[in-house]
């Protein structure tokens, strides 16, 4: 028998059935009528997912293109920013800045660990001549399995009052953990389909503030596919430049109706922490080591060292080949020293159980000791006392 197959990578994630089968319909012209209410639609439902009243634009793009997308828009050749690079994907947008010859300054910290609000306002400080144009962070580093505190370092950079605009990736985390566009100040947002969405890959998006809108009209960088200029001009006639992946609106269509009007955004943000904290204490429990930083824990995805002795390679085996369930290695300088466990969008606490349940079933056939049931125990504590729904 085919059984279902957890994938617990972080993104691309679990699809919902319903989701799936919204994605298999005749295709539409996307210069007719029912695009253009779909395309309303999604729009307005991704500012409230966003938390924003600011211009939310879609792309048929990866996640990546969206970084590419911000550093054509906002700046110029010889323009300095600032990044905190603290695994892979937060240093992606410093490799694309670099690659447009921009000047790039790194607050570096080994991974696992977060940049705080001090780091940033130390060079914010020290930037007398207010060259930095922008301070561009992870919401989570998916590398590495932390959150930062995108609220506390935004409050600073206001602080300080320095010119910059905020640059955010919150590609894993949008939907999934909170995120306040609007309150906290961040002037790009940018997200993708794959994650928090529980769609497919291929649809990119991005939120532009007014102030990032000014940088827009001072920008020489070339741009055609990712002009932000273009994409509203066109989007006002329910347009776009191009042609945009109609199935993929039908699938974000079904997606924020239900991440807004069926579950709500804050119920999922809260289900998120739940099931974060349900499989950390699991890992805990069965006596592994979590990699992130302590009190920077991701919520979408943890991080596991790898338990002396036992390879990467084979545990994943197991857990794919017995058991359907697909992890992710460690990426970089870090393959073979953790796995990560995505737990990203679609996902409830019977799944925890089944998720973490094989990883230490998987373990103890590489050769681990273990109390059987120990991560099942701590999963089911920290559900009931999270959400106080203990009977009796
Ligand atoms: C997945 C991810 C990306 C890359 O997205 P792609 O769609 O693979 O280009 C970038 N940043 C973060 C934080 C991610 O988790």
């Amino acid at each position: 028998m085919n059984s279902r197959q957890y994938l617990q990578i972080p993104g691309p994630t679990n699809i919902p059935d319903r989701i799936l089968r919204s994605l298999s319909q005749p295709l539409i012209n996307h210069r007719g009528p029912e695009f253009e209410q779909l395309l309303a639609e999604n729009t307005q439902g991704l500012k409230k997912v966003f938390r924003t009243a600011n211009d939310v634009l879609m792309f048929p793009s990866s996640g990546s293109g969206m970084l590419e997308s911000a550093v054509v828009n906002l700046f110029s050749p010889g323009d300095t920013v600032l990044v905190g690079s603290v695994g892979v994907f937060s240093e992606r947008i410093a490799v694309i800045a670099e690659s447009h010859q921009l000047k790039v300054i790194r607050i570096k910290k080994e991974w696992g660990q977060a940049v705080k609000a001090d780091d940033v306002r130390e060079v914010l400080e020290g930037d007398r001549e207010k060259k930095i144009k922008a301070v561009c962070l992870p919401h989570n580093e998916t590398t590495s399995g932390i959150t930062l505190d995108i609220e506390g370092i935004a409050r600073m950079i206001k602080k300080t009052g320095h010119p910059a605009v905020t640059v955010v990736d919150a590609i894993s985390s949008l939907a999934c953990v909170p995120l306040e566009t609007d309150l906290w100040g961040i002037d790009i947002v940018v997200s993708a389909s794959q994650k928090g969405f529980m769609l497919p890959p291929g649809l990119g998006f991005v939120s532009v503030s007014p102030k990032a809108w000014e940088l827009r009209e001072r920008s020489t960088l070339p741009k055609w596919y990712w002009d932000y200029k273009a994409v509203k001009e066109k989007n006002k006639a329910h347009q776009f430049p191009y042609t945009p992946p109609t199935t993929l609106f039908f699938g974000l269509k079904e997606s924020l109706t239900i991440l807004l009007n069926e579950e709500g955004i804050e119920n999922v943000w809260r289900r998120h922490a739940v099931i974060g904290t349900a499989v950390r204490n699991a890992a805990l429990a069965m006596g592994l080591s979590l990699f992130a930083e302590k009190g920077y824990e991701s919520d979408t995805v943890t991080a596991i060292t790898m338990p002396e002795g036992i390879a990467y390679k084979a545990l994943a085996e197991v857990l794919r080949d017995r058991y359907h369930v697909i992890i992710g290695g460690g990426l970089q300088k870090l393959q073979g020293k953790i796995f990560r466990i995505g737990h990203i969008g679609a996902l409830h606490i019977p799944e925890v159980f089944a998720i973490m349940g094989a990883v230490e079933m998987a373990l103890v056939q590489c050769g681990y000791k273990v109390r059987l049931g120990s991560a099942a125990q701590a999963a089911a504590e920290t559900y009931l006392r999270m959400t106080s729904a203990a009977v009796g």
